[in-house]
């Protein structure tokens, strides 16, 4: 045959050397419109090994239920164990972690997590799956590789991850409703503002994936304006549209939110229409944000070299964990752009204390969904909001204290 079997054979063995060595920046030359600074600082090495000296063999992962809350454990040869919570979405995923992710890694050395996310990607070609359906799971796995790694180095998440930076996370509020008119939404969103002490509060706009729909008539032209005018000057606003609108609509309601000094427009257009979005962003001069949906390591690259956004919002969860979105935050950083983690499940928000404890520019405020008191109380101290601020789990790992207890009456989930 023309085409020789043994080169292409001898080139693949090469990429998987290569694949193995170098994770991120083995494509760059295939996108010859890359920025080199961007693929060079997203390819550095993301874990501080400096204190694992030995190998952390893998020896066990399970994957347990306790009420309606998934739990990750994974336990090393020598005995030591990390736990993670899932996203709300594991009594749907559960095959595909059990399948498609945990077998993978069991006999891996866990000090190689960034190489082995690459290999799990491509090993049974898992990248056929990719999609939040696909990287959700290998959160799941890799916030319980990284608790285990950080108790045997006796390092918190946000050490573990290059050093913790800050110990208190400003936050905002978020309402989360569109069932209300614009006078309901306000009193609504002064009692969360009450309860919370929040300097911040993000509501929502527009219908939700609607084609430019309002979820009531008019209510977000009426409900902008009032926000300001009744929770008055000292508050800072933001507005998610959830890929409501098309460009022309986002930038009206973009210069409504210009009109009030909100802080960011978060997600105008269908969330995956960078070029759209790029437009919102390129006209209006309130900084738009996005990327919650995004599982593309190549179309964030995309997205910051062109600045269709100007703050990145991996979903720690959906996003696949911590290394791939510090891979994102660190060419976002290059381009001074700021990045807020998006978070999904009930102690998603943990995840986001660690990743924002690391993260030089998270931008201004992080999400708070009002949970904080279901989880404070395994952490010590106990976690704590101040003057609008949480305060960053301590401890190694995750900072779970006593992992036996909140897996007490845990069962088994079985493939
Ligand atoms: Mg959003």
């Amino acid at each position: 045959m023309s085409f020789s079997r043994r080169d292409f054979l001898g080139k693949a063995a090469g990429l998987s050397a290569l694949a193995l060595a170098d994770p991120v920046s083995l494509f760059a030359q295939e996108y010859p419109g890359a920025s080199k600074d961007l693929v060079d600082i997203a390819a550095k090495p993301v874990l501080d090994l400096s204190s694992l000296k030995n190998p952390v063999i893998i020896e066990s992962i399970d994957l347990l239920k306790k009420g309606n809350q998934f739990f990750v454990r994974v336990r090393s040869k020598d005995g030591v164990e990390g736990i993670s919570l899932d996203n709300n979405r594991a009594r749907y995923l559960a095959p595909i972690f059990l399948e498609r992710v945990a077998p993978f890694f069991i006999g891996k050395d866990a000090r190689q997590l960034e190489n082995l996310l690459w290999e799990l990607y491509r090993w049974g070609s898992n990248y056929k799956l990719q999609g939040l359906a696909y990287w959700s799971p290998v959160a799941w796995l890799e916030f319980a590789i990284l608790d285990l790694l950080g108790r045997v180095a006796g390092k918190s998440m946000g050490d573990l991850l290059g050093g913790v930076i800050r110990k208190r996370i400003p936050f905002y509020v978020a309402s989360g409703r569109r069932d209300s008119t614009p006078e309901e939404e306000i009193v609504y969103l002064q009692g969360l503002i009450d309860e919370t002490k929040a300097k911040a509060v993000k509501y929502r706009v527009g219908g939700r994936m609607s084609r430019n729909e309002d979820a009531l008539p008019n209510r977000t032209k009426e409900l902008i304006p009032l926000t300001r005018k009744v929770l008055g000057d000292d508050i800072a606003l933001h507005a998610d549209s959830n890929s409501s609108y098309d460009p022309p609509q986002a930038i009206e309601v973009g210069r409504m939110l210009e009109d009030i000094g909100a802080v960011y427009f978060e997600e105008p257009c269908p969330f995956d229409r960078l070029e759209d979005t790029k437009l919102v962003t390129d006209t209006l001069t309130i900084p738009v944000s996005g990327g919650e949906q995004e599982y593309s390591h190549w179309r964030f690259q995309w997205a910051i070299q062109n600045r269709a956004v100007d703050i990145v919002q991996p979903d720690l969860h959906y996003y696949g964990g911590m290394i791939r979105s510090i891979r994102v935050s660190r060419m976002a950083e290059l381009r001074n752009m700021p990045t807020t983690v998006h978070i999904s499940g009930g102690f998603g928000f943990i995840y986001m204390l660690h990743f924002a404890s690391r993260t030089p520019d998270i931008g201004r405020y992080q999400e708070y969904k009002r949970n904080i008191q279901n989880y404070s109380d395994w952490f010590d101290p106990p976690l704590r909001i101040i003057d609008g601020e949480m305060t960053v789990p301590e401890g190694p790992g995750v900072g779970i204290v006593d992992t036996k207890q909140v897996l007490k009456g845990a069962e088994l989930v079985k493939a």
